[in-house]
């Protein structure tokens, strides 16, 4: 049953949200046992909250009584929200969301805050000191990607109706929807406001949804959007009825597909997969043609990295065991209680982007790095703006290979691991929609086909995915 058969069904009469969410709470538990996607499961927030629903006397909301799990970095008053870091324990927000509240008001009974990287500081949720690294469905060896990794993965493996709320910065709710095979759908920037969100890179971070349908996440997206006064880089733009558009019609779609992304680095498995796709989709009607966007290919992963880990790095200063999270005896000066502080509870990772982050933009270094990387974003843009006069969505494979082994992940540098977010991390840079859908399988494991659209187009890649997914499921 999907978010919308369910919210018909808990409206009527005689259906307990209580009941429901006590039973779904202890599926929960048993999954996490296995899985490790959920860094918390909320349960007496979600009782509590199932009984309000219950006692309303008129029963609506687009998604009553509907589980729904949050990415640890978007804040839930009362619930403990870190981010995945360890700095962050305890530290208890005293609002919620804008995102969340507002599926809230629809009904959604929030279970559980999903694992993810620290910070949203990775690829694999394998940067993960607080708890127990979450696993691929599909293969209890393999990564779930990262770093919205949780949520993607209960997703996949949550056998009752359930959207999960993730965030992408320069890929994170594309990656491990890709890896999960199920669908991540992330907005244009400004589309879903950010405030209760825990930064990573505030001219990147962007909060989306994730679920197993392409009309689910489109849902979700329709509405977590719209203009709040509490994020002055929020956009005005209506919120799309993005969940009626039913993709029926791939003759509309002119779709560019990549070449870049299907050269080197991608896994032939991956390139053939999407390819078949592709092909799956001209042969509904669509118009398909090679598009080239040689300044993202070779720029995309180093200016992406400069700004965002010169954004982290401002970010996290914040961070120094007074205000939020962990406080650790005082002792010596300020200085060295600050030092103590992050050196004992950010992860190597973490302290590894501070120091980059920090030294891009410092006085000397900010022409050759910080500023640079500015200027290249902005050519990256232009890349896009031109291919989006001839295309509705470009195309191409969400990941350049299928969820892999924490073994193999254990092999790689951190420029290595860098490189892996080749394709998803265009479309982030310039703040455009985009969306990963399953493509088929390749050895096993699920092949994601992204498709991105320009700013504010998001019912373009809605429509292009539910095209595709109509052909692949
Ligand atoms: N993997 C990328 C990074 O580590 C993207 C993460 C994200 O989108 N939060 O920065």
């Amino acid at each position: 049953m999907d978010a919308f058969r369910f919210a018909k069904e808990s409206q009527g009469k005689g259906f307990s949200v209580e009941h429901h969410t006590a039973k779904v709470l202890e599926k929960s538990e048993k999954l996490n046992k296995r899985f490790h996607h959920l860094k918390l499961i909320s349960s007496d927030y979600a009782v509590k909250r199932s009984k309000e629903l219950d006692r309303q006397g008129k029963r609506s909301g687009r998604l009553f009584g509907l589980p729904v799990s949050v990415k640890d970095c978007l804040c839930i008053k009362g619930i403990e929200s870190t981010a995945g870091s360890k700095i962050l324990s305890g530290y208890l927000p005293v609002s919620t969301a804008t995102a969340v509240k507002k599926l809230e008001e629809e009904g959604a009974v929030v279970i559980a805050k999903t694992a993810q990287d620290e910070f949203g500081f990775g690829t694999f949720s394998t940067n993960i000191l607080e708890q127990k690294i979450p696993l691929n469905p599909f293969d209890l060896e393999r990564s779930c990607g990262g770093s919205s990794g949780g949520s993607a993965g209960f997703t996949a493996v949550a056998d009752f109706p359930h959207v999960s709320v993730g965030e992408s910065t320069g890929g994170s709710i594309a990656c491990p929807a890709s890896f999960c095979g199920v669908v991540g759908l992330t907005p244009s920037y400004g589309r879903v406001s950010r405030h209760g969100l825990i930064d990573y890179a505030n001219s990147l971070d962007k909060i989306g949804a994730i679920a197993k349908t392409v009309r689910e996440a489109a849902l979700l997206l329709e509405l977590m959007s719209g203009k709040d006064e509490k994020d002055s880089t929020s956009l005005p733009a209506e919120a799309e009825k993005l969940s009626e558009l039913n993709g029926t019609d791939a003759k509309k779609l002119r779709v560019g597909v990549v070449k870049e992304f299907f050269g080197a680095g991608i896994s032939s498995g991956v390139s053939k997969v999407a390819w078949n796709a592709i092909k799956q989709l001209e042969s509904e009607g669509a118009r398909v043609e090679e598009v080239s966007l040689p300044l993202n290919a070779k720029f995309g992963i180093a200016a992406y990295y400069l700004i965002a880990l010169s954004e982290a790095s401002t970010n996290l200063a914040r961070y120094c065991g007074m205000r939020y999270g962990v406080h650790e005896k005082l002792e010596g000066n300020f200085d060295e209680y600050f030092s103590m502080v992050r050196s004992k509870n950010f992860s190597k990772e973490s302290k590894r982007r501070i120091i980059l982050g920090t030294f891009a933009r410092m006085a000397g270094f900010r022409g050759a790095y910080y500023v640079r990387a500015m200027k290249a974003r902005t050519k990256l843009v232009e890349e896009f703006r031109k291919a989006f006069k001839s295309f509705t969505v470009l195309a191409h494979p969400t990941m350049p290979l299928v969820a892999p082994k924490f073994s193999e992940i254990e092999k790689l540098s951190p420029l290595q691991q860098y490189s892996m977010d080749l394709c998803t991390v265009p479309a982030n840079l310039a703040g455009l929609p985009h969306i990963s859908v399953n493509a088929g399988k390749s050895s096993g494991m699920p092949v994601g086909l992204m498709f991105s659209a320009d700013h504010l187009h998001e019912k373009n890649v809605v429509s292009a995915a539910a095209a595709l997914e109509a052909v692949v499921a």
